[in-house]
């Protein structure tokens, strides 16, 4: 009879995209814990292994993006663009995972259906859907934030359509051709933004299903040269502890000055210049008052959609691709050409706010009353984010108490990390987590060094148990709610994915942590700092 009072694994993960990938290496090599890597994907990088869409590309930093704790991964590669492409982004990973030796510890395939937490033996249930069970002392997810696509309800004759259609985040692994095709894209969140883009170069016929404009802010792209991968080489940490002390992991710094004690002509002056940087400095390198300040908030987004207005030809169709929520409620897409597109006689925008489409058909879709004909369908319809993933697993704790129950009324965590009868379970950018938005790796960095000094300290102090307090996870929640309430997101009350709004049913409210990362990480470093006691019951 096998040992069912002993664990299989001290540590299982879930998931092998960038964060999972990196507590492993945390986990199995600095702690020697005996851990297991559980991946739904057939092959690891995550967001990057699934959504391999055309012209999926990064919109942080390439070198912001990646292992800046290892001065070996960071040096042995280097980035051929300042925002790299997808596959750039799943060759790097491949590249680090080849250097650490992950994959002798990682499961492919192997999609966890529930998890149950055994009070007796102190040890969580595994059960992947294959019917493998497997038995271990903590349970760590590293699902990401956005990883359930959302494919929208009442898509009324999808099922009749000849074509074919795909969700930008579960894209084939084969690339799918559209030249000369006549091709439909709904949604102009990011990733819409950035296939549209691609698809408009090689289409027949492009037809643009918009529900609402966003911002969008040129990306600015631009090869990085040798000069320059041997200048980023020797900043690793200076880049590194920038992206650390910034509102949201990236290597920008607020301007120093407040724009209210400028005039309207400086300001505007600041934003011109701000408008020829590259990549997000439009959005987190101009005043922080953007954020908080309704006037200066409105003067930015004006300022925006001016510049919006310029890149269209018809003053029409400029009109419908211009937002008219305040600026930084939702999130900012890169664009590499996006706007032009419109200028092309191969592309047509239609706003289905306006004339919603009455049903799909076999040859396309009729849309206020008329034939549209389509051969390939994009869905870049978003995400079921931050508990998406969360409940696709059938996660159960202390009394029977299921996760779901648990976050009926929204997620309920300590520093988005812990939960409140759910004994040694982890989560990295859970729901709470400043890494909800965030440069993703630079917050699950600082998420996983915090998991392994915690798993540390329960080893060397003899302990085997660990749970977040009620009053503690309260607290939290109370926190989280209080500094979201502050925001132009919730001032403005824009409808917006951060908020669960685009996904029907789903409980409205503050999913992410809306404080900067210095100030998360503080309050992370004060559970630390109180050996974990106060905030925890461990034993
Ligand atoms: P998204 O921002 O949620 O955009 C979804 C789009 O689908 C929106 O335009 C939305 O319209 C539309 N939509 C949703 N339901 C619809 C319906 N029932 N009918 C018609 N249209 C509908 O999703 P995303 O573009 O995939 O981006 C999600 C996140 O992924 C981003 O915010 C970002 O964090 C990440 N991402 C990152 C990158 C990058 O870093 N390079 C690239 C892509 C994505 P409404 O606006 O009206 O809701």
């Amino acid at each position: 009879m096998p040992d069912t009072s002993e664990p299989e694994f001290d540590a299982i993960i879930v998931g092998a995209g960038i964060n999972g990938l990196s507590l492993l290496h945390r986990l199995r090599d600095e702690l020697d814990l005996s851990v297991r890597v559980f991946e739904a994907g057939a092959d690891l990088g995550g967001t990057w292994f699934f959504n391999r869409y055309p012209g999926a590309r990064l919109d942080s930093e390439s070198f912001t993006y990646g292992y800046l704790f290892s001065e070996e991964i960071f040096r042995g590669w280097d980035w051929p663009e300042r925002y790299a492409s997808q596959t750039d982004v799943e060759r790097y990973l491949h590249y680090a995972a080849e250097l650490l030796d992950l994959r002798r510890s990682i499961d492919f395939n192997a999609k966890v259906a529930s998890a149950a937490y055994l009070a007796e033996e102190n040890l969580w249930a595994v059960i992947l859907a294959s019917g493998q069970a497997v038995r271990c002392r903590y349970l760590i997810t590293a699902l990401g934030t956005e990883s359930v696509p959302y494919l929208p309800e009442g898509l009324v004759g999808l099922e009749t359509f000849e074509g074919v259609w795909h969700h930008t985040a579960s894209w084939p692994q084969e690339p799918v051709d559209f030249t000369g095709k006549r091709v439909a894209v709904m949604g102009t969140g990011s990733s819409g933004v950035q296939v549209i883009t691609e698809v408009a170069k090689s289409a027949a016929q492009l037809t643009v299903l918009q529900r609402s404009p966003n911002y969008c802010a040129p990306l600015r792209n631009s090869v990085l040269s040798a000069e320059e991968q041997a200048e980023l080489d020797d900043r690793r940490l200076a880049i590194a502890d920038l992206c650390n002390r910034s509102y949201v992991g990236f290597a920008y710094e607020w301007d120093s000055r407040s724009g209210l004690d400028l005039t309207a002509e400086q300001r505007r002056e600041v934003y011109e210049q701000l408008w020829q940087r590259p990549g997000f400095a439009k959005w987190h390198a101009g005043f922080s008052e953007v954020y908080s300040d309704a006037a200066i908030n409105e003067e930015y987004g004006a300022f925006v959609r001016e510049k919006i207005r310029e890149r269209v030809s018809d003053p029409v169709v400029a009109e419908r691709l211009t937002p008219t929520y305040a600026f930084s409620t939702r999130r900012v897409p890169m664009d590499s050409g996006y706007y032009e597109v419109y200028n092309q006689d191969n592309v047509e925008l239609i706003d289905i706010k306006a004339t919603p489409i009455d049903r799909f058909v076999p040859a396309g879709a009729i849309i206020d009353g008329r034939l549209h004909e389509f051969d390939i369908i994009v869905f870049a319809t978003g995400f079921d984010a931050f508990t998406g993933a969360f409940n696709k697993i059938d996660i159960t704790g202390l009394d029977g108490l299921k996760l779901t129950e648990h976050w009926g009324d929204g997620p309920r965590t300590l520093l988005g990390i812990a939960v409140h009868k759910f004994p040694n379970f982890l989560m990295l950018t859970g729901p709470h987590n400043k890494g909800v938005f965030c440069n993703v790796p630079i917050c699950g960095e600082q998420n996983i060094r915090w998991v392994t000094d915690l798993l540390s300290h329960l080893r060397e102090s003899g302990y085997s148990y660990l749970e977040a307090t009620a009053e503690a996870e309260q607290e939290w929640g109370e926190h989280v709610i209080e500094l979201y309430e502050k925001t132009m997101l919730a001032r403005s009350g824009t409808e917006s994915y951060f908020t669960g709004v685009n996904v029907p049913g789903k409980k409205v409210t503050a999913y992410g942590y809306f404080g900067s990362l210095p100030q998360y990480a503080a309050r992370c470093d004060e559970v630390a700092e109180a050996a974990y006691k106060e905030h925890f019951v461990v034993r």
